[in-house]
């Protein structure tokens, strides 16, 4: 039976990122999937004009809807809220507005950041879905599912409790596709050895994929799963 799948991620380039493959191996196996990305992901960078940074938000749209076509997946609006300054909201509007798709979706599935990422908006992107997910009686979502998201988990110092996997994706038929889609965000992108390189993204996808014995795979941690 055909699954509802809701990819929620803090910028653009995340959602690929995180489980690009798995988005493509949902919509390959006849799933419906969308995403919801809550920041505009160009505000953190000083020193440019609003006319530039319209300009690159524009850019920035056309990839991500590029990027998730790429993957099989429907772009959701963007929610536009000011990149690495999510802290400055107030908890509660973010919960409402994921609230809000998640009622006019009624996902079965939910991927989205590790609750203890470095990067503040992955975790309060992350905190905002586990509370926009309480489970009441006749809730949809049976399964959450956290994501890594290259040059931001894994950059997280000791301290916080390591990402550490416990769900694998076989993508190794998918990986070629999340490659092409993290090609659209080409703006976002950098060169090897950077950790958000295409090399990269493929080594942690076989790093992932050997520890199990596949070709590709991504991974992630079990939020909740209800059956
Ligand atoms: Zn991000």
């Amino acid at each position: 039976m055909s699954k509802t799948i809701l990819v929620i991620a803090a910028h653009p380039d995340d959602e690929i990122l995180g489980c690009g493959g798995a988005m493509a191996r949902h919509s390959a196996e006849g799933d419906k999937v969308y995403t919801l990305i809550m920041g505009e992901g160009i505000a953190a960078r000083d020193g440019i004009s609003l006319e530039d940074r319209n300009e690159a938000q524009e850019k920035l749209l056309r990839s991500a809807i590029q990027a998730n076509k790429t993957v099989g997946a429907s772009l959701l609006e963007f929610q536009k809220l000011a990149d690495n300054r999510m802290d400055q909201l107030c908890l509660l509007d973010i919960v409402k507005l994921i609230e809000a798709q998640i009622e006019l979706y009624k996902p079965t599935v939910i991927y989205t950041h590790y609750p203890q990422d470095l990067n503040i908006d992955h975790r309060l992107t992350s905190q905002a879905v586990i509370t926009a997910c309480r489970p009441l009686p006749g809730f949809c979502v049976k399964e959450i599912l956290f994501f890594e998201v290259i040059s931001s988990t894994e950059w997280q110092l000791a301290g916080v409790d390591p990402f550490a996997p416990n769900y694998f994706v076989d993508i190794s038929n998918f990986l070629e596709l999340k490659l092409e889609a993290l090609k659209a965000y080409e703006s976002e992108m950098r060169s090897w050895p950077h950790a958000r390189s295409l090399e990269n993204v493929a080594h942690l996808a076989h790093f992932r994929g050997a520890s199990l014995g596949l070709n590709a795979a991504e991974s992630f941690m079990l939020g909740r799963g209800v059956r």
